[in-house]
């Protein structure tokens, strides 16, 4: 059995980067803005495991679109030759090899970024300021008012970055994951439970 490259994998759930695919960023061949970070604490549909876990770290992940992963193009992976390892290792008969790596050696935004720049420490203030362990605590004591200032905080610190120096929304969303108020609107119901 091998795979037929028919590119059914790629429609479901784009991977997760791990610290092997450093270089791809680096070099360019992913570019950040290609790029989705999920928070430590978010809720998230494992494939898997066919269920919602929270995740007990974050996860960077590229992109998808209403057809699946940003590089399917045509039912054709566009970096097949440069694709992250979770493709390499996945394979949809036997999910082996791709349980022995999945949740190990993940990529962190301070693996790209440093944490002493600028950028560094606006994303360690907000991981701060709007953690979802915090925004879990007001959901279930139904602190609606502080919840409605973490909200407010979000979008000011994206409209002025998007403002001043013109950082374009998918860049924030690898910069600082999804905005609150999505994330809330979407998993809320979850939040308070898991
Ligand atoms: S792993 Fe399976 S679903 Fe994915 S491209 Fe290969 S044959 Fe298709
Ligand atoms: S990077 Fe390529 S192989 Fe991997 S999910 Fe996306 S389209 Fe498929």
């Amino acid at each position: 059995m091998h795979c037929k490259r028919c590119a059914k994998c790629c429609l479901t759930s784009p991977p997760t980067l791990h610290k092997e695919d450093l270089s791809l960023i680096i070099e360019q061949k992913i570019l950040k803005d290609k790029l989705l970070v999920l928070r430590k604490g978010e809720i998230i549909f494992d494939h898997f495991k066919q269920q919602y876990i929270v995740l007990k770290q974050e996860l960077i992940k590229i992109v998808s679109t209403k057809l699946g992963c940003y590089f399917l193009k045509n039912q054709n992976c566009t970096i097949y030759e440069y694709r992250p390892i979770e493709c390499k290792h996945f394979f949809c008969q036997n999910q082996q090899k791709i349980l022995e790596i999945k949740d190990k050696n993940l990529l962190q935004r301070f693996d790209i970024i440093n944490k002493n720049s600028a950028i560094g420490e606006l994303i360690s203030e907000h991981e701060q300021k709007c953690s979802l362990q915090l925004i879990k605590k007001l959901l279930n004591t139904k602190q609606y008012s502080k919840l409605e200032k973490i909200i407010e905080w979000d979008e000011y610190l994206r409209k002025s970055l998007k403002d001043k120096i013109s950082i374009p929304d998918n860049l924030l969303n690898f910069y600082f994951g999804r905005p609150v108020k999505e994330i809330i609107n979407n998993t809320s119901h979850l939040i308070i439970h898991l």
